[in-house]
């Protein structure tokens, strides 16, 4: 630093002295060389060549030199800051360069890395399982027929021929619609679709209506007041219990496999004669039947699986519906579609068809044939 100068007796101070001066950029120029950032080198500049730094201050120093002097010393002053101020800015390029690559290495994108995608929904199994039932009967040349849900309690009940005392209409089977003295319920079957198709085409038909269907049901993990069936109604000439035996087990074939039906007897209003039908044990074939040694879960050991109800329509629901019961029959068939699934797929709580967990439609789906 410089000693205090007066205006009549101008000395040369230390400060201006050639090593000095040299001795400040010899420091100022290692600085340079070791500051690393852009931060670094702020704080450089302001330490070797701000308005306080060393040469700065020598600088200022010059206008007390003799005249005589002042010409060689300016010169030796202004190229020492010349040679700090040009190092600096060396320097300063230097590591904004650096730094440049450094965020530019830091913020690349990897075009190679997985990405996050919303993961993707996938077809409801009824869904799927309706749209196979569909393919199977529309392949045959039937038609697939839609009706309400909410249905007039003739079409639910009187055209099927299910008595005004039939025990189906009680409150607690039955989901009816206030003011119940209007007759209007939710449809306990998909039947009322083959009385309204009847009445508006006529004989002969051939139609499959799947569909949802309603019950005064609890809600577990074998019950749901909400379900769905597939009921099937051919009428034409000369229809027979044999036509019925033979759609049912290409039906029963294209969804389970190599498998045969058997008929039970039983007794529906709507048909006669009834039966319900069951389907062979897709998985042993019967073989588990009195063999300890190889069980069935799917049959539980009986190596039938009850599958619905179907039989010759009733000529008494024909004539309901209009048809000439001398010239035409028919026969019709029902099945839950949520049993279907479940046993073919191997699901045990019926809850899981109605909350809506994308895992449970994939892992069926996956199961589906
Ligand atoms: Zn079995």
């Amino acid at each position: 630093m410089s000693g205090p100068n007066t205006n009549d007796d101008p000395v040369a101070t230390s400060a201006l002295d050639a090593a000095q001066v040299e001795r400040h950029v010899t420091e100022a120029l290692a600085a340079i060389a070791q500051a690393s950032t852009t931060a670094e080198l702020k704080d450089v500049r302001i330490a070797h060549v701000g308005d306080h730094s060393p040469l700065a201050l020598a600088n200022r120093e010059i206008g007390s030199l003799p005249p005589a002097e002042r010409r060689e010393v300016g010169k030796r002053v202004g190229m020492a800051r010349g040679r700090v101020k040009q190092a600096l800015a060396a320097r300063t390029a230097e590591v904004a360069e650096t730094e440049l690559e450094a965020s530019l290495a830091a913020e690349a994108v990897d075009v190679t890395l997985p990405v996050q995608t919303h993961p993707q929904g996938a077809m409801h199994p009824l869904t799927a399982l309706i749209d196979m039932v569909s393919d199977v009967f529309t392949s045959m040349g039937w038609e697939v027929a839609e009706g309400p849900e909410c249905e007039s309690e003739w079409f639910n009940f009187d055209a099927l021929n299910l008595g005004t005392d039939h025990p189906a209409r009680a409150l607690q089977d039955t989901l009816w619609i206030d003011p119940v003295s209007d007759g209007k319920c939710l449809r306990t079957a998909t039947s009322p679709v083959q009385i309204h198709t009847l009445l508006a085409h006529g004989a002969p038909v051939r139609i499959i209506s799947p569909g949802k269907v309603f019950r005064a049901d609890e809600y577990d993990a074998t019950h749901l007041p909400v379900f769905h069936q597939v009921e099937g109604l051919c009428v034409d000439k000369g229809i027979s219990m044999a036509h019925l035996k033979g759609t049912l087990d290409h039906f029963a074939q294209a969804i389970f496999g190599d498998v045969r039906t058997r008929f039970r007897p039983h007794y529906f209003p709507f048909t006669e004669p009834s039966a319900e039908v069951d389907v062979e044990c897709f998985v042993c074939h019967g073989e588990s039947v009195g063999n300890p040694a190889r069980p069935c879960r799917t049959c539980r050991s009986e190596g039938w699986i009850e599958w619905g109800g179907c039989g010759v329509v009733n000529p008494r629901v024909l004539r309901a519906c209009g048809v000439d019961t001398d010239v035409y029959s028919g026969f019709a068939f029902g099945m839950g579609l949520d049993r279907t699934v479940m046993v073919r797929n191997n699901a045990s709580d019926l809850r899981e068809f109605v909350e809506g967990d994308v895992r449970f439609s994939r892992s069926l789906l996956g199961g589906a044939r």
